[in-house]
């Protein structure tokens, strides 16, 4: 008889990790996969876009759960989870990352007493004021399965007792994702480049969302100024996430499209991993933006005081700037320019989807 999971996603980033699992789980004949979206990311271009263009099938249900402030959302997604739970009774749901939705998934399961796995398991920032960090230790401390990206990970894990047989170390499906959108990025490379008037390893790509920077004015702030001063250099190209054009309209700060500072909307994933490839640096707060410039060979410049993905840091790919010295970000992006780190394999070999789905088939037919 055939078992069921129910994972739960929500936020742009679990959209495109799952992409990579579900396809390996749908190659398991014992296991059906149930995919519930709890709706914290909903335009089309934050949520709708990476199910067309990873093949992600469409979600069995949809919450329609988002905006509010933590407790807000994160308790309405445990109401509406727990009633899903209850009725479809999986065996197991699998949760990502480190969102409300992830702690919500993972709270909900293991009070009704369902097992729970956790993909991108272990990572710390060591930093308890960043929301992202306290859903990470709660969801890896009620999970039973946890899969870690890397060799960190997991001993992070240890430090804090979780060892044991339901810790793996997979490797990350970003990597996985990132290997095989490759090919297609270059194949799309030309048309994504001419349509916004930008040259290969001639401009900047930047990313800013996090609510560490976007909820914190001087912060946010004085990034701004700092791109729209590189960008005197050097053009940059800012697809700009909901939450931070919210933020700086109720800053009043306009978003001045002078000096190569080019502001355009969210863009879609292919299009992502084009920039990435062509970007002579990669600006951003984000986790995984961190990681892809690293996988397609592209120095960065991370906008935070420490991070999950100190490997990055350590092989030189990454240089941490903290996002509050307007002087500090323009040196480190412009100092970034043609400065590449060392080769290096720490995410794994771009299998950690399928050995998620061969670990879940196993202790699930057991
Ligand atoms: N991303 C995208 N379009 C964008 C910005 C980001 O497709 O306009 C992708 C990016 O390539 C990465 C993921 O979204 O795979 C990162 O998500 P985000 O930065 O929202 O979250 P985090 O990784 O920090 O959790």
């Amino acid at each position: 008889m055939s078992k069921n999971i129910i994972t739960v996603v929500g936020a742009r980033p679990q959209l495109i990790k799952a992409s990579a699992v579900s396809r390996s789980l749908e190659a398991k004949e014992s296991l059906q996969e149930y995919l519930v979206h709890t709706g914290q990311h909903f335009d089309d271009n934050m949520s709708g876009v990476f199910f067309r263009e990873l093949g992600l099938s469409a979600p069995d249900a949809f919450l329609g759960i988002h905006g509010g402030g933590h407790g807000d959302m994160t308790g309405r997604m445990l109401i509406e989870l727990e009633a899903l739970l209850l009725k479809k009774n999986p065996d197991l749901v699998l949760v990502y990352g480190d969102t409300n939705s992830t702690l919500a998934g993972a709270l909900a399961a293991a009070k009704l007493g369902i097992p729970v796995g956790h993909v991108e398991a272990g990572l710390r920032s060591f930093n308890r004021q960043m929301p992202e960090e306290l859903n990470r230790v709660i969801t890896d401390h009620v999970s039973d399965f946890l899969f870690a990206p890397t060799t960190i990970a997991v001993e992070n894990l240890s430090r804090e007792g979780v060892s044991g047989k339901g810790v793996s170390l997979v490797g990350d499906v970003m990597y996985d994702v990132a290997l095989a959108m490759a090919a297609k990025a270059e194949g799309k490379k030309t048309e994504v480049l001419a349509e916004l008037g930008v040259e290969r390893d001639s401009f900047i790509l930047a990313t800013v969302h996090r609510a560490g920077t976007t909820d914190n004015p001087d912060s946010l702030l004085a990034v701004m100024d700092a791109l729209e001063q590189v960008a005197s250099d050097i053009p940059i190209i800012l697809p700009l996430h909901p939450r931070t054009r919210a933020r700086l309209t109720s800053l009043g700060r306009m978003i001045i499209e002078r000096k190569g500072l080019r502001v355009i909307d969210p863009v879609g994933y292919l299009e992502m991993v084009v920039l990435e490839r062509a970007a002579a640096v990669v600006v951003t707060d984000s986790g995984g933006v961190q990681k892809e410039a690293f996988f397609h060979g592209t120095p960065c410049v991370t906008l935070r005081n420490e991070t999950e993905w100190v490997e990055l840091v350590d092989l030189g790919w990454n240089r941490l700037v903290s996002p509050v010295s307007v002087d500090k970000i323009r040196e480190a992006i412009l100092g970034s320019i043609g400065v590449h780190g060392r080769e290096g394999r720490p995410y794994g070999d771009g299998a950690a989807a399928e050995e998620i789905a061969k670990i879940l088939d196993r202790v699930m037919s057991s």
